[in-house]
């Protein structure tokens, strides 16, 4: 087991729902916690940027206008093996193929407005919160 961080994204149509506070409990019930978190408003170009990976994807267009359609809260996750962990947590990508009790099982709406994005490695993960955060907005969560 490794204590590791990871960024995660609660997407507009969650904000939009009001679900940020039941959406964050499911993470610290889970044994994850908040070492940074804000709201934002992603400009196309951020979104274009954050997603840069998936450019050449025909969803490209309609995710990143999704993206920007509201606001988000993107926070940084502190736990053991919190990469993966808090992938477990959201479910898998497609709420159809989502497990029983996770985020997008029980709140995301479609494939593409699935209400909660989440790191898949501890590379991206670092790479993901510099995107959004300066390390002064980011607490040592052993102090
Ligand atoms: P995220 O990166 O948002 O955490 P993910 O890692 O589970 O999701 P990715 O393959 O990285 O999935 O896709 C990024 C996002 O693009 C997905 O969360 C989903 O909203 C959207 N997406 C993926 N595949 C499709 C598709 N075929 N049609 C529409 N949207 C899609
Ligand atoms: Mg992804």
């Amino acid at each position: 087991m490794s204590l590791e961080q990871t960024f995660s994204i609660i997407k507009p149509d969650g904000v939009r729902r009001n679900l940020v506070g039941k959406i964050l409990s499911r993470f610290e019930e889970k044994e994850l916690r908040i070492v940074a978190t804000k709201m934002i408003h992603m400009s196309k170009s951020e979104a274009e940027g954050f997603y840069a990976v998936h450019s050449e994807r025909p969803f490209f267009g309609e995710l990143t206008e999704f993206m920007c359609s509201g606001p988000v809260v993107v926070s940084i996750l502190e736990g053991e093996n919190a990469v993966l962990h808090h992938r477990e947590i959201m479910g898998a990508t497609n709420p159809d193929d989502a497990d029983e009790g996770t985020i997008r099982r029980d709140f995301a709406e479609s494939l593409g407005e699935n209400t909660v994005h989440g790191s898949d490695s501890q590379e991206n993960a670092a790479i993901e919160s510099s995107y959004f955060f300066s390390q002064t907005e980011i607490v040592n969560s052993s102090s």
